[in-house]
């Protein structure tokens, strides 16, 4: 008995290093905030202040200017973002939105929320975004946009997806939560859409504990996203806006960003294109031995673009393997130690990603506001629906954070010999 999930040694007892990106900047950052007394200045009301305070409205700036878009605007979360994103496309009842099923659950609810409909089409086999053939496949009249999410890092085929909403007249929503400083032709993720959402919780390559930012060159989904985030309905009807009557129905939230999140966020930005750097260099370093093993596929790269990796994927082949994906996989991590910060409890390497969306309950059963508003759409969610997503969850795909800066070259070499531990002592898993 060789292996640990057999009761055999573990490869690794040592935990893994720590991945936290806030120092003595940030540190200081806070304190100028705390200092000055003024947590958020944001008012409701028709002012300047109704955009945000000194750190917002900074913050703002230097992301703009960072990444190349006209518009910046802070939220609260992401999901914030998205939710403002689709309003501010005016989706209403009916209005079908394409989206990937494989992606994190706001993406979809975003949809949802202001009575559209999520309609999913399937992902690509090689880099895991929404494939524009099966996008294509699914539009009909009430088609509006479509979601493309940069999935673990890497821009969506925009070329293609730019081609059909040119056509079809959609707008394009690119939810780039994961691929902050990825880029396609030159261009960085965020503004290779419509309207860009970029994601500033905990989880992610920069973080404020919470937050996000919307990005935009359009002026007017800009203030229709300023609107939502703050009251919209107050300032509208205090301005009289009569010859802007689309916006008399402007509903508002309260999705605004604090001060102290705000200057966080702001030398969290200057330390991005240094973390992914550390993470695209730390990828091709344990790619080289990943791709000897001959039941594992390193997935190529978008022709053009740059991955931020988000997380870093493999694709298992079973067939060669002889075994299948999960018990590799379990075996893998009892050779591996449990990782500190960011995850406590479990090796930072999984099989999988999510569900595919529409196999949650909320789609299978249609229950959302009530019945609202799936009563609009004909539409049903079932198993085998985007088969391509479906096989890569269930039996190919490997996800793992366990090339995150602060990983040295000896962690790497204990996460590759693991794998190579299971594999050449394979036989005790079947
Ligand atoms: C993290 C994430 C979100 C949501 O981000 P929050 O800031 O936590 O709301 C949305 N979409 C994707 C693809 C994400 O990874």
């Amino acid at each position: 008995m060789q292996l640990a999930i057999n009761g055999g040694k573990k490869l690794r007892d040592k935990p893994f290093p720590a991945y936290n990106t806030i120092g003595k900047e940030e540190e200081e950052a806070v304190l100028r905030v705390l200092r000055s007394g003024k947590l958020s200045t944001y008012i409701g009301s028709w002012h300047d202040d109704f955009y945000g305070g000194t750190e917002v409205r900074a913050l703002e700036k230097e992301w703009a200017e960072y990444f190349g878009a006209k518009h910046a605007i802070s939220v609260n979360s992401a999901t914030s973002g998205l939710y403002a994103a689709v309003g501010a496309l005016g989706i209403t009842a009916g209005d079908e939105v394409i989206v990937s099923p494989y992606t994190m659950s706001a993406s979809a609810t975003a949809i949802l929320l202001y009575g559209g409909i999520p309609v999913f089409a399937d992902i690509e086999e090689e880099f895991f975004c929404i494939d524009p053939k099966s996008v294509e496949s699914k539009i009909t009249s009430k088609t509006k946009a479509i979601m493309a999410v940069d999935i673990f890092g890497q821009p969506s085929d925009y070329r293609a997806l730019r081609e059909i909403a040119d056509k079809h007249n959609l707008k394009i929503i690119e939810d780039c939560a994961q691929a902050p400083y990825a880029k396609l032709d030159g261009k960085f993720a965020g503004t290779l859409g419509d309207i860009g959402i970029f994601s500033l919780n905990y989880h992610k390559h920069i973080h404020s504990g919470e937050g996000g930012i919307v990005v935009t060159n359009s002026d007017e989904l800009a203030f229709k996203i300023q609107l939502i985030r703050n009251h919209a309905e107050v300032v509208i009807g205090a301005k009289g806006y009569k010859e802007k009557s689309e916006l008399h129905n402007m509903l508002g939230f309260n999705y605004r960003m604090t001060e102290i999140e705000a200057s966080i966020a702001r030398v969290q930005l200057l330390k991005l294109k240094d973390l992914v750097e550390q993470r695209v260099e730390n990828v091709l370093y344990m790619e080289e031995r990943f791709k000897k093993m001959p039941f594992l596929k390193v997935p190529p790269i978008r022709d053009g673009a740059a991955h931020s990796y988000y997380v870093h994927i493999l694709v298992f082949d079973e067939k060669i393997a002889g075994v299948h994906r999960n018990r590799f996989i379990d075996a893998v991590k009892a050779e591996l130690p449990p990782t500190i910060m960011r995850d406590d409890s479990a090796v930072l390497l999984s099989y999988g990603y999510v569900k595919p969306l529409y196999l949650q309950p909320l789609y299978q059963e249609k229950i959302c506001f009530g019945e609202y508003p799936f009563n609009h759409t004909e539409r049903e969610y079932k198993k085998g629906d985007c088969p391509v997503c479906e096989d890569m969850h269930y039996n190919k795909i490997i996800t793992h954070e366990l090339m995150r800066p602060g990983m040295s070259r000896d962690d790497m070499d204990d996460v590759v010999r693991a794998f190579e531990k299971v594999w050449e002592n394979r036989g005790e898993l079947s």
